[in-house]
């Protein structure tokens, strides 16, 4: 089956008791156990409506297995924490979502666990690895530079050093991107953005071999960050128009990196689907679409960038990303804004770069109202 075909059907249940054509919700956190072949409860990831979006993410993704959690950093952090004690280090790209970025430079220490923030180069990557590294870990493409890491050479590296590989894969979504089938170990979403699609709720997933998702496991029933049923059925009832909404992203989003790319007031814009991104070659092989994030900086003599924000009349200034509709972020004020403004330099987030997540709406309707908000 394919990804249209896969969103609306794989691991949906028809209801037995009704013939309805939705997975039912059921709500227990208590399950009786004398005649069960294991103990269900909701901590331990095994309800039927976490089984049922698993069964579907791990189709999308090509995986054998997956967790869902209740927020894209309880994926992160269960991940992190099954594979990382004290004593080992980490290898971690360095232009990762902020929120992964301070997890690690904030916790790390405490549990003795030794880290190196790398470029995305595949030779700076394996340059960073010691003896005692445990786990890889990449996003690609990144938040908030859209900066692409070779896929296949990471996993390569890991393969060969027998270093467990992770990614972040967020901003691709399963319908762009399929990291397992290029070599890497274990997938990580925050399916609070694209798998969701809405603004309106929260949760996370880990995808992989049954080996490694039962090692995750182990760390998540005692990290307890688990997703509740009327999400998980919400999840689900999203997930099944994933591949429509990202491919209309995906094209959106083309039309406007191509018309900043082309405006006066706009000094630079990050997307890989533009064939002057520096790594354009590696997207186009390692993805099937070029997602439906960008980021570009205002040339600040046409308009600063609180100016142009404020102009804005469709496009909405707002955290988070992967909805349908279309919003902007700077991310020196919102999801970088723990890091310190040397921290942010070094990784070149600006003050004036913004960060468009783009929508469904009409590209013709988003373009207009950029257009007008940049105009002096
Ligand atoms: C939002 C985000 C996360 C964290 O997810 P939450 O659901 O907010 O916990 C992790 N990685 C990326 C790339 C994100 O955009």
């Amino acid at each position: 089956m394919q990804k249209n075909t896969q969103c609306v059907h794989s691991g949906s249940r028809i209801d037995p008791a009704t013939g309805g054509l939705n997975t039912p919700v059921y709500p227990s956190s208590a399950f009786r156990y004398l005649d069960t072949a294991e103990n269900i409860y909701p901590r331990y990831y095994n309800t039927p409506n976490q089984k049922s979006v698993v069964a579907k993410l791990c189709d999308l993704e090509g995986a054998e297995d997956g967790i869902l959690f209740s927020s894209g950093m309880a994926a992160v952090s269960a991940v992190m924490m099954a594979y990382l004690s004290s004593g080992d280090h980490a290898v971690i790209q360095k232009d990762i979502y902020g929120g992964t970025h301070h997890f690690v430079t904030a916790d790390f220490k405490r549990f003795g666990i030794e880290f190196s923030f790398t470029g995305n180069a595949a030779h700076e990557i394996e340059a960073a690895v010691q003896p005692n590294t445990r786990l890889i870990y990449i996003e690609t493409p990144s938040n908030p530079l859209l900066m692409i890491t070779d896929i296949q050479a990471v996993a390569e590296i890991g393969r060969r050093r027998g270093i467990v590989t992770a990614i972040d894969n967020t901003f691709a979504s399963p319908i762009n991107q399929n990291p397992l089938n290029l070599g890497i170990d274990v997938v990580i979403h925050s399916g609070t953005k694209y798998l969701g699609g809405h603004s309106d709720l929260c949760c996370g997933a880990a995808l992989g071999h049954t080996k490694d998702i039962g090692r995750i496991k182990s760390a998540a029933v005692n990290l307890g960050g688990s997703l509740n049923a009327l999400t998980c059925y919400l999840l689900e009832r999203s997930l099944k128009t994933l591949a429509v909404r990202v491919e209309r992203q995906n094209a959106n989003a083309m039309a406007i990196a191509e018309f900043l790319a082309r405006h006066p007031a706009v000094r630079r814009v990050n997307y890989p689907g533009l064939e002057s991104h520096p790594a354009y070659a590696v997207a186009r092989r390692q993805m099937w679409g070029f997602g439906g994030m960008l980021s570009f900086e205002v040339d600040e003599r046409h308009a600063t960038c609180e100016h142009f924000l404020r102009r804005l009349k469709l496009v909405t200034p707002a955290l988070s990303l992967g909805g349908v509709e279309t919003i902007i972020c700077a991310p020196a004020a919102t999801s970088h804004v723990k890091l310190t403004p040397a921290e942010r330099t070094q990784l070149g987030i600006s003050e004036g770069l913004l960060r468009l997540s783009v929508g469904i709406e009409d590209a013709e309707d988003i373009l207009a109202d950029i257009a007008q908000a940049l105009s002096r």
